[in-house]
């Protein structure tokens, strides 16, 4: 039975022993001692390196390939993400690219939410269960890189370089070697493991579907507070190809912001993002859905004449809806063939740019008189 997989004892000892040592020691030791400031801010330092590793480079760059790296960014990221000690690249990318794949699948997704807080928090990784097997075949371009090579065949003196004696050499510098290993090592480990966690526990299960309700991931602002971006997980489930996780500019999402200044510098490429017009499509489906299920809690016995021109009004728009989907697939499609007859005109881009961009204008107000009719259906 699945419930009596073997137990993975290293990473039962190291997630509960640097638990007890943050939960414990870290507090008992301030209290005796105090910290340096020097050791609060290697805290703050390590931990945002650390995440952004994970999130810029072992999510967005390795596993779901959403733009292109320079190599002296891509070792960075592999140093930092190995002190994040969250796996090998080939091992976090090859896992996360299933758990996208299969989402919510108890039986192939390595993290699946429907299987509880506990599992997919942390659960999965502390027993050997069939749906969390090393299987590489789905990272071949992973496996070109030599930096990722190099990492996953050094991995355990990397880990130990980074974890142990980069911060009791800092320790050493800034002279107070016990304080900044507690809170810069020990307290950054557990912080930055478990903010991380939370994405495939928690962001699975609080927050909001603005998107798509084919799987269980959320939006939650405060967890994209917490982990530097990545708490937008509906919108990145349903684009798991675009480099931004919070896709609206007031949206909290430092690993969006930092990739895109890096490129700026040259040391990111090929930006990818998703066309407005997705966007929109997907938000507006979601709110069709709403309303409708809105409109049917009304029984048939009740509906008076106002909630009748309410649904009338609802399958108008659903009407013009679908037919400006169907003018965007016709416009792109005539743009590709344009393309690549390569006979487009400069001035005909522009013209198909110009008529996408009016119907992304006719999504927006659309969105805009759904919500009032939805407004009245409440
Ligand atoms: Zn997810
Ligand atoms: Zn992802």
């Amino acid at each position: 039975m699945e419930a009596r997989a073997p137990f993975v004892w290293t990473n039962i000892l190291l997630f509960s022993l640097t638990f007890l040592a943050a939960l414990v020691v870290v507090p008992w030791y301030g209290l005796k001692h105090g910290y340096s400031v020097g050791a609060w801010v290697l805290l703050g330092v390590f931990w945002a390196a650390n995440e952004l590793s994970i999130t810029a480079g072992y999510h967005r760059l390795w596993a779901h390939r959403t733009y292109e790296a320079h190599w002296s960014l891509r070792v960075i990221f592999m140093l930092f993400g190995t002190m994040a000690l969250q796996n090998t690249a080939w091992a976090w990318c090859s896992g996360h690219r299933r758990h996208h794949l299969y989402v919510d699948d108890v039986d192939r997704d390595p993290y699946a939410a429907p299987r509880g807080f506990w599992f997919s928090h942390i659960g999965w990784m502390i027993r050997e269960y069939p749906s969390g097997q090393t299987d590489f075949s789905n990272i071949p371009d992973l496996r070109r890189d030599p930096i990722l090579a190099f990492q996953q065949r050094f991995y355990l003196p990397l880990v130990l370089l980074t974890n142990i004696g980069l911060p009791l050499a800092a320790g050493a510098l800034l002279g107070d070697v016990w304080g900044v290993f507690l809170l810069a090592g020990v307290l950054r480990l557990v912080l930055s493991h478990h903010f991380t966690f939370f994405i495939n526990s928690l962001a699975h299960m609080w927050g909001s579907r603005p998107y798509t309700e084919e799987n269980t991931a959320r939006d939650n602002p405060v967890l994209a507070v917490l982990t530097f971006g990545e708490g937008y997980h509906n919108f990145h489930h349903i684009f798991a190809h675009d480099y931004r996780n919070g896709v609206r500019w007031w949206q909290w999402d430092p690993t969006k912001w930092l990739i895109a200044s890096l490129h700026l510098v040259g040391l990111t490429r090929k930006l990818k993002r998703t066309p407005v017009f997705q966007i929109q499509r997907a938000l507006l489906a979601m709110q069709f859905t709403r309303a409708q299920r809105l409109l049917d809690r009304v029984p048939a016995t009740q509906a008076s004449s106002r909630v009748s021109a309410l649904r009338q009004h609802v399958a108008h728009e659903y009407e013009s809806f679908l037919a400006a989907v169907a003018d965007w697939a016709r416009i792109k499609e005539q743009w590709l063939a344009e393309k690549r007859r390569a006979v487009a005109e400069h001035w005909e881009q522009t013209s198909f740019q110009l008529r996408l961009k009016e119907l992304e204008q006719r999504l927006r107000l659309q969105r805009r008189r759904l919500r009032v009719l939805q407004a009245q259906l409440v």
